[in-house]
C-alpha cells in the first residue's frame, strides 16, 4: 500500500532551496521584521524560528521588540515605521498581542503590499474576489503541499473544520477558487460526520485533540490537520487521530511534520513574493 503521509517538512526544505537560489539572484537583500509585543515565551519560539528560516534563504529579518505595556498608537507608529522602510519589503505583528492593544486596527495599519501574513483586508478581498494578492501562510502552505501531492482540488468535495479568519476562511476560499465545492463546519454545526464522511478533501483546523476519527472520513479522503495541541511536556499533536485516519485516508498529514514547516516556508514565499513585486513597481 501507498505511504499516506505528506512529508511537509520535506517540501518546505525542497521550497527552501528553490527560495535560496531565488534570493541570491536579486541585486539587493529582501526584508522582513517581526514586531513583536511583550515577552509571551511561546511567541519568542515562534519568532526564532521565522529568523532562523529567514537566514537560511537569504532574507535579512529585524525584530522591533516593544514592552507590554506599548499603547496602541506606539506599536501602530512603530508599524509607519516600517511601512516607510526600503528595506523592508514584509511586515508580520507576532500575536497574540498584549490586552488592551487591538489586533484589527494594528493589523489595518500594515502596508497591504508588505502585509506578508496576508491578514490586511486588502489582501482578503483580493483573495475573495479570486484577485492575486498576498495569501495568509498556512491556507497558502496547504494548498502548495496539495499540489506537491498531486491533488487537485477541482471538481472535489471539500470540508473545512473551522473558520477562523487566520486559517479556516481563507483556505477554504482557496479551495472554492480551486473549484472545489466547499462547505465550512464550526463550533455550532451540530453533526461534522454527516459532512465529512462524504469529503474527499478535509482540513481540521480547531485546536481540539480527536476532532477527526477514523469513522468520519470516507475511504481515499485527502486529510489535512492543521491543528496544534500541547500534551505534557514539549510534545504536540494534531486535531486528528492520526493513527485510526491514517487507515482510510490516501494521504494524511503528521503533526508535527506537515503543516506547520509549510507555513514557514509560505511566510519566506510571501517575502520574497513582496520584495520582487516592490522592485517591479519602482521601475
Ligand atoms: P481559532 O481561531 O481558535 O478557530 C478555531 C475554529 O474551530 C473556530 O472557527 C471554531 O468555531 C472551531 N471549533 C471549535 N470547536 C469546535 C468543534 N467542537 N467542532 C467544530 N469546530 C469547532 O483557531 P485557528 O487560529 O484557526 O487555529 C486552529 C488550530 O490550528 C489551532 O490548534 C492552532 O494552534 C493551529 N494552527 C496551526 C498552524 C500551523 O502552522 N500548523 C497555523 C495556525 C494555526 P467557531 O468559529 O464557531 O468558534
Amino acid at each position: 500500500m501507498k505511504n499516506p503521509v505528506m512529508d511537509g517538512k520535506t517540501v518546505a526544505d525542497r521550497l527552501r532551496n528553490d527560495m535560496k537560489t531565488r534570493c541570491a539572484a536579486l541585486d539587493f537583500s529582501p526584508g522582513l521584521a517581526v514586531v513583536w509585543v511583550g515577552d509571551n515565551p511561546a511567541s519568542e519560539i515562534y519568532i526564532r524560528h521565522k529568523q532562523k528560516a529567514c537566514a537560511q534563504v537569504g532574507i535579512h529579518s529585524v525584530l522591533r521588540h516593544l514592552p507590554a505595556e506599548s499603547t496602541q498608537a506606539e506599536v501602530e507608529q512603530v508599524i509607519q515605521e516600517l511601512n516607510a522602510d526600503m528595506s523592508i519589503h514584509g511586515i508580520l505583528v507576532q500575536m497574540p498581542l498584549p490586552q488592551p492593544l487591538d489586533e484589527a486596527s494594528v493589523i489595518l495599519a500594515i502596508d497591504p503590499a508588505k502585509d506578508v501574513d496576508g491578514l490586511h483586508p486588502v489582501n482578503s478581498g483580493y483573495l475573495f474576489s479570486g484577485t492575486p494578492g498576498l495569501v495568509p501562510c498556512t491556507p497558502l502552505g496547504i494548498m502548495t503541499l496539495l499540489k506537491a501531492y498531486g491533488v487537485d482540488p477541482a471538481g472535489k468535495q471539500a470540508v473545512v473544520i473551522g473558520r477562523s479568519q487566520l486559517v479556516g476562511k481563507p483556505v477554504g476560499m482557496l479551495l472554492l477558487n480551486a473549484h472545489a465545492t466547499v462547505s465550512f463546519l464550526h463550533s455550532r454545526t451540530p453533526d461534522l460526520s454527516r459532512y465529512t464522511r462524504d469529503a474527499d478533501i478535509v482540513v481540521v483546523a480547531v485546536g481540539r485533540q480527536n476532532t477527526l476519527t477514523r469513522e468520519m472520513v470516507k475511504p481515499g479522503a485527502v486529510v489535512i490537520d492543521v491543528g496544534i495541541n500541547r500534551l505534557e511536556g514539549r510534545k504536540i499533536t494534531g486535531d486528528v487521530d492520526f493513527f485510526g485516519v491514517s487507515k482510510e485516508a490516501s494521504l494524511i498529514t503528521p503533526v508535527p511534520g506537515g503543516v506547520g514547516p509549510m507555513t514557514i516556508a509560505m511566510l519566506l514565499e510571501n517575502t520574497l513574493k513582496a520584495a520582487q513585486l516592490s522592485q517591479a513597481e519602482t521601475l
